[in-house]
């Protein structure tokens, strides 16, 4: 497994991190709540220990139930708004980071697309990465 050393944060610079580890996955997903919490078509998702990464600043977040019925926490920039992780409560040892929010975004490609049963018709995914309906079990 490849080992990353890596660092990003939010657009105003309140919120930085330090990542350094493996990946446990990267994804593109479209479900409804990365379309609305990015106002886009898919969120580029990496997931890693929480172990291996230190966050430097204060997030706001938000709490829903996601597709498995459980809790999942949002967390953002309170200055800029910036989606930077979530919290799974099913997956309670990983961060699921925004990709974009890296300061080199091109170090880590997702491998598939998930969630594409909600994929918009204006933002379908027509690459060769293996595409899965909801979460690949
Ligand atoms: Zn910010
Ligand atoms: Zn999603």
């Amino acid at each position: 497994m490849a080992r990353y050393k890596l660092s990003g944060g939010c657009a105003c610079g309140n919120i930085h991190y330090d990542f350094d580890g493996e990946l446990a996955m990267a994804v593109h997903c479209h479900c409804r709540d990365c379309q609305r919490s990015s106002g886009s078509g898919s969120a580029a998702i990496f997931a890693a220990n929480r172990n291996d990464i230190q966050l430097t600043g204060k997030t706001s977040s938000y709490q829903y139930t996601g597709d498995s019925g459980e809790a999942v926490v949002r967390h953002f920039c309170p200055n800029c708004g910036s989606p930077l992780f979530s919290d799974v409560k099913t997956l309670p040892d990983l961060m699921f980071m925004r990709i974009a929010s890296l300061d080199d975004p091109s170090q880590i490609r997702p491998s598939m697309h998930i969630y594409c049963d909600s994929s918009q018709v204006w933002d379908r995914p027509n690459d060769p990465l293996p595409k899965f309906g909801k979460m690949p079990s």
